[in-house]
């Protein structure tokens, strides 16, 4: 090692200890005039970081795994150096609604696409959750898990479609077992529970109530009206499914948004979109309730280890640029439904979806690209849009990955 080698290695964990107790103390960080004090530095980017209503080019400097700095022209070098001109920087993208514990492979590949943290949304039950559990510890990334409310998890003939499998007493020693992981429950009112869907949805808010967790209601397939499902939700609360036709949807057949539905949302329930493959999503329920302003507060994906070889889903950026060609949607407000928005969904996420400094250095970096893309619906509707995100680059606690 000679000694500029030296001398920097000094500067740098010295830095790294100042802005460890900066983004505890929130005490100004030390400037980079001396060395180089950062691990990486992304520059010219369009950074996007909704949290901060921020859409401007700027360089950001990353050291011991955090962001120290984001300015529009950062002198100082660095041991990395990332070139982002003409592409869009954004903060790791988060993904509410997805399967990827389903296989130890998900959440590898979900990171890939740059998802640095997800919710499994009820792919396991009482009698299966430590499973899907044992996946999630195991994630590079943050990562857990909505207990569905049927004790054997996913099933094709409907999760409770034998009310014996909504077992709230399971439910709630499989949560106690998994209190660290399980931050909700999952009721799928599916068909096959059709008339029991109101019965479901009480015993999963027992179940979640017993903790303080909030309940996600997949709708779609139920059968009670949803004026009157979602009465039986409390704030915080998730619809999710958002764009699912009628007739049980969130608007009616006229496609007027139900009072109860708008009611609900300002009660504080939050809708996602969960773009899945069947039955989730139809272009002309997604026109309706866009040209309402009934936006989505969250993105997601609904997706599995294979999603990328559906063609309606493929990742993230995907599902998010439909918003962006037909939804009316700004690209900072839809950034906004898979970081910021998702972050405030649940507490494990909450210092993600930032590109703050003293954040986790969670980056995206994606390319705008213009052309002819097509984008389809669950019901087989394709439509062509001209623009679409697709991942580029991903940097995860500070490495680029
Ligand atoms: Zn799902």
């Amino acid at each position: 090692m000679n000694r500029r080698h030296f001398l920097k290695r000094c500067v740098h964990n010295s830095l790294r200890t100042a802005v460890a107790a900066a983004s505890i103390t929130h005490l100004p960080l030390l400037s980079a005039q001396s060395g180089s004090p950062y691990d990486l530095i992304i520059r010219g980017g369009r950074v996007i970081d909704p949290s901060v209503h921020l859409d401007a080019v700027r360089d950001i400097a990353i050291a011991g795994g955090r962001i120290v700095a984001v300015e529009p022209n950062i002198e100082a070098d660095a041991d990395e150096e990332l070139d982002a001109h003409d592409k869009l920087v954004v903060p790791g993208l988060l993904d509410i609604h997805a399967h990827y514990a389903q296989d130890p492979r998900g959440p590898h590949v979900a990171l890939e696409d740059g998802i640095t943290g997800f919710v499994d949304a009820g792919s396991g039950g009482a009698d299966n959750i430590d499973e899907i559990v044992a996946v999630l510890r195991s994630a590079p990334q943050p990562a857990r898990a909505l207990i569905n409310i049927g004790r054997q998890g996913v099933i094709g003939s409907g999760d409770t479609a034998d009310m014996a499998l909504a077992d709230v007493e399971a439910c709630k020693a499989a949560i106690t077992r998994n209190l660290d992981y399980v931050v909700g429950v999952k009721a799928r009112l599916t068909e096959g529970v059709t008339a029991n869907d109101v019965e479901v949805l009480r015993r999963a808010q027992e179940a979640a109530s017993y903790f303080n967790l909030p309940v996600m209601i997949h709708v779609g397939q139920s059968e009670t009206p949803m004026g009157e499902l979602v009465q039986l939700l409390k704030p915080g609360d998730i619809v999710t499914h958002m764009f699912a036709p009628p007739p049980n949807a969130i608007v009616d057949d006229n496609g007027r948004i139900y009072p109860e539905v708008l009611e609900a949302r300002r009660r504080g329930v939050w809708f996602d979109v969960a773009n899945g493959r069947i039955d989730h999503l139809r272009w002309d329920t997604f026109d309706q309730i866009m040209a309402a302003g009934f936006w989505p507060d969250t993105v997601s994906t609904d997706g599995f280890v294979n999603s990328r070889e559906v063609p309606g889903v493929v990742d993230l950026p995907n599902i998010m640029s439909k918003f962006l060609n037909f939804g009316g949607m700004e690209l900072s407000e839809v950034v906004a439904t898979a970081t910021t928005n998702a972050a405030r969904e649940f507490p494990f996420l909450r210092d993600k979806g930032t590109l703050n400094v003293g954040a986790d250095a969670d980056v995206d970096i994606l390319e705008l690209r213009d052309g002819e893309f097509e984008f389809l619906d669950n019901y087989e509707g394709v439509r062509v849009g001209d623009r679409r995100m697709f991942p580029v680059e991903m940097i995860f606690r500070g490495t680029v990955r």
